[in-house]
């Protein structure tokens, strides 16, 4: 019991290597200066999704942790942490930054581990040059949290296989070239009933629905796939047939925890922006930092800040040391999406009825937010996990 509740507390170490702070800086001014306006200009201003996709490729960003072989940046867990943490300072557009983290975790990061050569050398030089749009699409109408559910079955057929079902709330859907869909290849549930295929967006039998409306998180598309008889190669199954199971608890320790990383640069540049409002505005004849209340505020903002750090920062050192981190990145799943939501009401209140306004784009991460804690497993989902791991 001991070595679950406290096992990898003690061993950090804390100093920021010369490689993290020069990604922090390069990745900052790429969000600052070219990504946020032009995600901007996407739709009405001449600017489309691809091209963005393909700016952002010109910069690496795609294939942050993919090999330098296949055209990626090859960085280390904690470097490419550094590197979001950074663009998510820079960029102000959260819905650009998911985007682009749901294709990094939820299709590259799969290919990574369990894609065979021939798989890698087809589609990772195209998702790093920016040729090529793909997603994860696991969560079905009637699959859920209960991810493993599945009513979407891949039939074995002429060497292949039939897939037959739907997808819904899908990242990218609507745009996405290659799908990496999870279906279940037997008919008994558990974790050796689903599998994972690479599934083309264009090919007979994939019907991609129209956009859905959301709260937030604008510009990233998010939509529904059907499939009707749709045959797939004995090839384009990922890892082993019933093995979708590792495939997606891999792949989600690495997703908790990522996804969510360009909220560190968010919740420091709301920090930043809240303590020069308190310093510059002035009621009742003092800075609104003289009033306890608002100074307290900005305290919490802080700790939710770094508390959010140091448990990112935990799940990329237990990577770069090749150990599990289930626990550790449910935990730091549950306290970013959280916090993020927290400090981003903390910094609308702060700014008064100004907050409250389009404009000032404080609204708009509040909405942008409360998506954090639905995807990649709701809050309730990753305290069952936690209290799982607790031997609760
Ligand atoms: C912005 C966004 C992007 C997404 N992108 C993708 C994507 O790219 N690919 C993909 O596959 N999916 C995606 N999803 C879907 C997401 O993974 C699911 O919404 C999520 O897993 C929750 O499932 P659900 O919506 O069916 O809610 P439900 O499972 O129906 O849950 C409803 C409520 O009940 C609670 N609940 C359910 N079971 C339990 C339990 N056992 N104990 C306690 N509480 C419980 C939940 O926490 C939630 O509050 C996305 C969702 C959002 C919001």
């Amino acid at each position: 019991l001991a070595e679950r509740v406290s096992e990898s507390v003690l061993e950090v170490d804390f100093s920021a290597t010369n490689e993290q702070r020069a990604l922090e800086e390069e990745f900052s001014a790429f969000g600052r200066e070219v990504l946020t306006k032009l995600a901007h200009r996407i739709g009405g201003g001449g600017v489309s999704i691809r091209d963005v996709w393909r700016e952002c490729a010109q910069h690496g960003l795609h294939g942050l942790v993919v090999d330098q072989t296949w055209g990626g940046r090859g960085l280390s867990a904690s470097a490419a942490l550094a590197a979001l943490e950074g663009l998510g300072y820079g960029c102000t557009d959260n819905g650009i930054l998911f985007a682009m983290g749901a294709q990094q975790w939820s299709f590259t990061l799969p290919l990574i581990r369990f894609g065979t050569h021939a798989q890698q050398a087809g589609y990772l030089p195209r998702i790093c040059d920016g040729s090529l749009i793909a997603t994860g699409a696991i969560t079905e109408p009637n699959a859920g949290s209960d991810s493993l559910a599945l009513e979407t079955t891949a039939t074995g057929a002429a060497g292949g296989y039939v897939l037959n079902g739907r997808k819904t709330l899908i990242t990218s859907a609507p745009i996405a070239d290659w799908f990496l869909v999870f279906a279940a290849t037997d008919s008994d549930s558990g974790i050796g009933s689903t599998s994972a295929f690479l599934v083309a967006s264009r090919q007979p039998g994939v019907i991609v629905h129209e956009p859905l409306m959301k709260m937030g998180l604008a510009a990233a598309d998010m939509g529904d796939i059907e499939f009707r008889d749709c045959r797939l190669d004995a090839d384009a199954l990922v890892g082993e047939e019933g093995g979708g199971y590792a495939i997606f608890s891999t792949a989600m320790e690495w997703e908790r925890t990522f996804i969510l990383a360009p909220a560190l640069g968010t919740m420091r540049r709301q920090l930043e922006r809240c303590i020069q409002h308190a310093q510059t505005r002035r009621q009742f004849s003092h800075p609104l930092g003289d009033f306890q209340a608002v100074a307290h505020r900005i305290v919490s903002m802080k700790l939710r800040l770094d508390t959010s750090r140091l448990l990112l920062y935990r799940v990329a050192w237990l990577k770069e040391q090749g150990r599990p981190a289930a626990q550790e990145s449910a935990l730091a799943k549950l306290q970013v999406s959280e916090a993020l939501l927290e400090s981003s009401l903390d910094a609308l209140q702060i700014h008064g009825g100004k907050g409250y306004l389009v404009r000032e784009g404080l609204e708009c991460d509040v909405r942008d937010a409360v998506a954090a804690r639905l995807y990649s497993g709701t809050s309730e989902i990753q305290r069952n996990n936690i209290a799982a791991s607790l031997g609760l």
